[in-house]
């Protein structure tokens, strides 16, 4: 595929998923991060490695660390996010530590993780995919243990509700687990 043609079709899946993260967030009340979300992905730094690696119906970055053994695009992301647990990773007295991420931002995370779901999956898209993802993978190894089980109990009940309900009780909650 050309280099122009995945400029457009990258630039419209990042479009597509921060309108969707929006509605989402919104529904839970948080406004200003549903405007603000994933806005770094129009910085050079990672539209044009995200460019040169596009996939469409998965992260360019999987691809990028294919190639190269890192992703350029991730690291520049993962600093300037708070809706990733890995930007609330530190060196502290010689251990990596994972700091708890803090609700809004859990609550950001699920948005997101649908988001990306309804993008790459498209009509295969269920409600228990994000929950699927998140149980399949293996970065729920390294999450803190009270975020990665209020991430859970979140997608848990995104899965086993209609999607509004879900949301609703996800913006009610305000202790996590
Ligand atoms: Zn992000």
């Amino acid at each position: 595929m050309s280099m122009a043609r995945n400029f457009f079709l990258h630039l419209h899946t990042i479009n597509t998923h921060r309108f969707i993260v929006c509605k989402l967030c919104f529904k839970m009340g948080l406004y200003r991060q549903g405007l603000t979300h994933d806005l770094s992905k129009y910085s050079p730094e990672e539209f044009i490695p995200s460019v040169k690696y596009f996939q469409g119906d998965k992260s360019p970055i999987v691809a990028e660390r294919d190639d190269l053994g890192y992703s350029r695009a991730w690291l520049h992301h993962q600093g300037r996010n708070k809706h990733h647990w890995q930007y609330w990773m530190e060196f502290i007295s010689g251990d990596i530590v994972v700091d708890e991420v803090p609700l809004r931002y859990i609550k950001e995370m699920v948005a997101d993780r649908i988001a990306a779901c309804m993008v790459y999956q498209k009509e295969k898209y269920h409600p228990s995919s994000a929950l699927e993802f998140l149980e399949n993978g293996t970065e729920k190894n390294f999450m803190p243990p009270k975020t990665l089980a209020t991430l859970r109990e979140y997608l848990t009940w995104v899965a086993e509700n209609d999607l509004d309900t879900a949301l609703e009780m996800v913006k009610n909650d305000e202790t996590g687990n």
